[in-house]
Order: C-alpha cells, then sequence, then structure tokens
C-alpha cells in the first residue's frame, strides 16, 4: 500500500493500445476490391504473379508495373467455380513461369465471428482487469484505506508463548501480571490495585522485545493488536493521526485487548527537534497517541504494549505516568540466560555430542539472542554444506568467527611481507593485552584474512560485568594500540591496517573524558548532554559547551593516547623476545590458541591446539 502499483496499469494501456490497432487494421484496408470479370482479364492478361484464396477471398499479387503497396482483392461467390474457370490459364502460366505460385486455403472466409469473437474477448481481458484492479482498490489503494490501520489481529504466523522466549525470568513475571489482569479484571480491581496504562519493552536491538511482546499475544488468550509505528507515517497528511484512533476505536470495540506497537520510536521521538520543521506529521501522530493513551480508562481493559531500542530519544510526555508509565528494560543475556537461549534454539536443529551449550554459552559475552540464534543457524548451515547431519563444535567454532569477523578468505593472495606485518601487528596486540592486569584475556589469534580483517587478536573475559573502570577503560586503550605501536618498534613503516584499531581507541579516549567525567582537568561533567538534531544522514548533538572546553577536551584526548601509546610501547619492548616467538609461530601455524599463547608467553612448550574460540572456556 505503499505505492501505486505500475504493473496492471501497465497492463491495461497495452491492451487497449493493442485493440485500437487491431480496430484500426481492420477498417484501414489498403486493398482495392475489382470485379470478377477484372479478375479473370488480370489472368488473362498475364498480370498475375501469385494468388491466393482464402475461404471466398481471393488476393492477387500481381507483376511489377501493377504491383504496389496495396492487395487486388476480390469476394468469390462460387470458389470452386472460379477455380474450374482459370485452371487452363494456370496450368499454362505456371510453367511458363508467370504465376510463380498460387495458394487455396479451404474453410469459410471471412465472416462476422472473425471480428465479432475477439472483440468480445478484447472485452472479457478488460473487464477482468478492471475487476481485479477494483479489487485491489478496495483493500490497497492509498485513496481508499486513509486513515485506516493496517492491523495484524491475533498470531502471526506460529503461535509464540512465553516457552519459546529463555530467561527473562523477571520480565516475563511482570508482563503475566498484566494479561492476567485482563482475563480477570475483577481480581485486581477488588484489591484497588491499579495496571499500567501501558508497557514499554526497551533494550538493544535483538535482545527479543518483539519476541516477548509476541509471547505475550500467544499467552494472553485476548485480543492483540500489532502495528509498527512507521505504518502510521504515510504519505498524506493527517493520515497518522486518524490510523491511531483507529486502532483505538478498535480495540475497544473487542476489548478486553493489548494494543502492540513496534519500534514506537518511530513516530514517539521528542518533538521539536530536527532540521527545517517538516515533522510536523509524525508530531500530529504523536499528540493523537498521547490523546488516546489520556482517553481510555482503565476498565476498559485496553493496554499498549510498545517496543523501542531508543528510549533515550523518546518524547518525556509518552513516558510519563499514565502512559507509558511502565518500563522493562531487555538486556544483553548473562551466560546463564545465553544458555538458556541457545537451548530453545538447539531444539529444532541437529547436534552431535561434541557440542558444549554451556561452553558457547560462556564464550559469547555480549552476544544477544538474535546473535546466539544466528550462531547456531550458520553452524547449521556449515554441517550442512559438508553434507553431515548434525553440527559439532568445530562448525560453532567457525560460525562465530564468521559472525565475528566475516567468513575465511584463506585462497586471497597474501603477500609474504603482508603477512609478516599481519603477525607482527597481531603479536603486538596479544602480548600487550597479555601484560595488562584488568585486560580480558586472549582467546585466539589469528592471520588468516576475514571478512574486511587480515588478521585478529580474540580477547574475551570469563563473564562480562556491568561496568568498566577508567583503568580498564585505559588498558583497553593500551591493548588497542598495540598493533600499531608494533609496527612502529619492529617494522621500518608503519602500515594503514590499524585504522580501526585507532578509531576504537579514540572513540574510546574521547568518551572517557568527554562522557564519563574521567579526566581530571575538566572534572566530573558529561559533555554529551546536547540535543539531538538530526543532520541529513546522522544524529548529531548540538555542542553544549564552550569552544574553550572543545580545545582543553581535544588536549585531554590527545595526552590520554599518547600516555596508552608510551606505555604499549614500554611493555612491548620488554617483550621483544617473547613477541618474536609469537611472530614466528602465527608464520608457522596461522592460528594460535589462547592457551598456546600463554604457554608460549610464560616460555613453556607449545602444545598442539584446535585453536578454537572456546578454548579455556570448558564447562566443567
Ligand atoms: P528485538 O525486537 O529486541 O530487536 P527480536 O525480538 O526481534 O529482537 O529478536 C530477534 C530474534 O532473536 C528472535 O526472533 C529470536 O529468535 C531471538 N531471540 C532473542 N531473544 C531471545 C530469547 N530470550 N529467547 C529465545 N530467542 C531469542
Ligand atoms: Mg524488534
Ligand atoms: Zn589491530
Amino acid at each position: 500500500m505503499k505505492k501505486v502499483r505500475f504493473f496492471p496499469i501497465l497492463l491495461y494501456v497495452l491492451v487497449l493500445i493493442l485493440l485500437f490497432s487491431w480496430l484500426l487494421g481492420m477498417f484501414d484496408d489498403t486493398s482495392v476490391r475489382i470485379s470478377y470479370s477484372e479478375v479473370i482479364t488480370q489472368f488473362e492478361s498475364e498480370n498475375v504473379s501469385s494468388f491466393e484464396v482464402k475461404g471466398s477471398r481471393l488476393t492477387l499479387q500481381l507483376h511489377e508495373p501493377m504491383s504496389g503497396s496495396w492487395e487486388v482483392v476480390h469476394s468469390l461467390a462460387d470458389p470452386e467455380g472460379f477455380h474450374e474457370e482459370i485452371r487452363p490459364l494456370l496450368e499454362k502460366q505456371t510453367k511458363s513461369g508467370i504465376i510463380s505460385g498460387y495458394n487455396f486455403i479451404a474453410g469459410k472466409g471471412w465472416s462476422a465471428y472473425d471480428f465479432v469473437f475477439p472483440i468480445i474477448l478484447a472485452g472479457l481481458v478488460l473487464i477482468l482487469i478492471w475487476a481485479f484492479l477494483a479489487g485491489r482498490a478496495n483493500n490497497n489503494h492509498p485513496m481508499n484505506n486513509f486513515g485506516k490501520a493496517n492491523v495484524i489481529s491475533g498470531q502471526p504466523g506460529k503461535k509464540v508463548t512465553f516457552q519459546d522466549v529463555a530467561g527473562m525470568e523477571e520480565e516475563k513475571r511482570e508482563l503475566y501480571e498484566v494479561v492476567d489482569f485482563l482475563r480477570n479484571p475483577a481480581k485486581y480491581t477488588a484489591v484497588g490495585a491499579k495496571i499500567p496504562h501501558g508497557i514499554l519493552l526497551s533494550g538493544p536491538p535483538g535482545t527479543g522485545k518483539t519476541l516477548l511482546a509476541r509471547a505475550v499475544a500467544g499467552e494472553a488468550g485476548v485480543q492483540f493488536l500489532s502495528i509498527s509505528a512507521s505504518d502510521f507515517m504515510e504519505l498524506y497528511v493527517g493520515v497518522g493521526a486518524s490510523r491511531v484512533r483507529d486502532v483505538f476505536a478498535q480495540a475497544r470495540k473487542i476489548a478486553p485487548a493489548i494494543i502492540f506497537i513496534d519500534e514506537i520510536d518511530a513516530i514517539g521521538r521528542r518533538r521539536g527537534s530536527g532540521m527545517g520543521g517538516g515533522h510536523d506529521e509524525r508530531e500530529q501522530t504523536l499528540n493523537q497517541l498521547l490523546v488516546e493513551m489520556d482517553g481510555f480508562s482503565k476498565s476498559e481493559g485496553v493496554i499498549v504494549l510498545a517496543a523501542t531500542n531508543r528510549r533515550d530519544i523518546l518524547d518525556p510526555a509518552l513516558l510519563r505516568p499514565g502512559r507509558f508509565d511502565r518500563h522493562i528494560y531487555v538486556g544483553v543475556p548473562d551466560s546463564a540466560e545465553r544458555e538458556a537461549i541457545l537451548k530453545v534454539h538447539a531444539k529444532n536443529k541437529h547436534i552431535d555430542d561434541s557440542v558444549k551449550l554451556k561452553t558457547v554459552a560462556l564464550a559469547t559475552a555480549g552476544f544477544t539472542g538474535a546473535d546466539l540464534s544466528n550462531l547456531l543457524n550458520e553452524a547449521a548451515i556449515l554441517a550442512a554444506r559438508d553434507n553431515r547431519p548434525a553440527m559439532n563444535m568445530n562448525d560453532i567454532n567457525e560460525a562465530m568467527m564468521k559472525v565475528l569477523a566475516g567468513p575465511e578468505k584463506r585462497n586471497r593472495v597474501r603477500l609474504q611481507k603482508d603477512l609478516k606485518l599481519t603477525a607482527i601487528h597481531e603479536a603486538g596486540h596479544a602480548v600487550a593485552m597479555y601484560n595488562l592486569p584488568t585486560h580480558d584475556p586472549v582467546r585466539q589469534i589469528s592471520i588468516i584474512p576475514r571478512g574486511w580483517a587480515l588478521g585478529m587478536t580474540w580477547s574475551q573475559p570469563e563473564e562480562e560485568s556491568a561496568h568498566l573502570t577508567r583503568n580498564e577503560m585505559y588498558e583497553m586503550i593500551v591493548g588497542l594500540l598495540g598493533g600499531r605501536v608494533a609496527e612502529e618498534l619492529f617494522l621500518d613503516d608503519i602500515s594503514t591496517g590499524a585504522s580501526n584499531d585507532i578509531d576504537r581507541a579514540s572513540k574510546l579516549a574521547r568518551d572517557m573524558v568527554g562522557r564519563y567525567g574521567m579526566s581530571k582537568t575538566l572534572g566530573t561533567i558529561s559533555y554529551t548532554s546536547g540535543e539531538e538534531l538530526f543532520i541529513g544522514r546522522d544524529f548529531e548533538r548540538t555542542k553544549s559547551y564552550s569552544e574553550k572546553i572543545a580545545g582543553t577536551m581535544d588536549d585531554e584526548v590527545k595526552a590520554l593516547i599518547e600516555k596508552a601509546y608510551n606505555h604499549c610501547a614500554e611493555i612491548l619492548k620488554n617483550n621483544q623476545q617473547k613477541l618474536q616467538q609469537v611472530v614466528d609461530f602465527l608464520m608457522e601455524h596461522e592460528v594460535m590458541s589462547g592457551t598456546q599463547f600463554r604457554q608460549c608467553m610464560e616460555g613453556k612448550e607449545i602444545t598442539e591446539d584446535t585453536g578454537s574460540l572456546f578454548d579455556g572456556f570448558d564447562a566443567e
């Protein structure tokens, strides 16, 4: 319904054109009609070069001076008689080559049916097309459902229940309360309990907000109206607001009901921001939503559920009590939840005994539900590609590398010089990380190109912590600089390979100084609280600080990076020999596992190893 369908219209025009040209062809005849005696005269004067009798229609082709762009035709009263009459002439003239060929086609000639039938057919086709277009228009043409919301009621596809949502026990309990209220409102109102108007699910993308809402629908046993906020926005001004009205009207009619608005930030963005003031339509829609949410009383049994991953940009009016007064934060899962999610998604996949989901869960700190489901799916694809009936731990390992850094590109031509550079770069990261007390342990080092990366050093904590301290952030910067510092120290030149590291290190440093108030000179002040503005592609923040502060910030960031750089250089210089060993190992084996790396650093003998990412995450 978002765009006018061009295809049927095109078809319609095409049929019309065809019909017209056909009709024109019928009447615009370039033929010359002659009488029977003239026909015979033409034959006798040896003017005919060929002819054709089709039913009763005789067409003559004349010799040179007489021929033209027109056809000579005659309607024969008696084709058989004509044949008899010219037979002697025909025999003579075909033999002498005057008549090069002729053709008698039996059957009736042009009759009324010959053109009546196609007209009827064309008419039928036109009617069909018209009916088709009209049918579409009824439910799909924008002009015809002006202001009507496109609502999915009940469950699209397979029914999802709380069983399908792993982890999130508190979230589920809270939502269950709401469902229970809709089922037996009396129980709650008897105690004088108020049930919230609106529930807002917020959290990073892929953490299962939409899934949770669908599960509520599955559990509720009440009507469920689902709509994506972008559906409110249309080409026509005023449609959004009337759609909002429509959804609420529908919900009231069928109450008890739940209205689910996915991606509510599409309409719920803070009013009065953005450039050019072209957001009137959205503001009207949002205002209507606010009005509707105030308008229904709790006894009506309608609850609004909304999801967003940008709660910070929502208009404060939406969040105040009486509207979305209950917030459920859906966060990134912890290791137990990850294991539960993996179990849910492993249910319909074939997995062999080597797979320890617990180990996978431990090694995937920071993965969301969507990431984990994607991981198992990629692993299943890898197993299927090798014609194996079940996936094993190696598939999951390879899938994880693929998810993290893209597919392996072993066949890419690599110059020896590039290999050496990559090995030194990655060894630099790894050795620096090893010598930083708060840094996450190194899990794998590889110089096999993947995606856009030429190599990678993968570090991961045992368990993710909720906070980062200043020292941890600083050491992360030191670790990120390891690649560049190693290049600088052990090669004559530096490369572009470190650009991503440098970006990330700079961003971290900037956040430490400007966002988390971790700089002594600038004090404990956050300098990011400016208004968010939409400028072209991105949201920029207006500066809420002076140019002087901006200058100081830049100096601070520079000083911090410099300090980290020197720290890193010191570590690498002190461990030059170890670093060289790691480089040599990488040049020979391409991949070094976390265990092998630690053995090397501790001066022990390096043992054989699979080099899996799950190294060191044993479930036992
Ligand atoms: P969001 O709406 O938060 O961006 P979705 O609800 O669309 O995320 O989640 C994407 C997919 O991730 C789901 O379809 C589901 O397969 C998977 N997923 C996310 N969280 C969970 C979970 N807790 N349990 C099971 N699967 C999950
Ligand atoms: Mg979603
Ligand atoms: Zn690097």
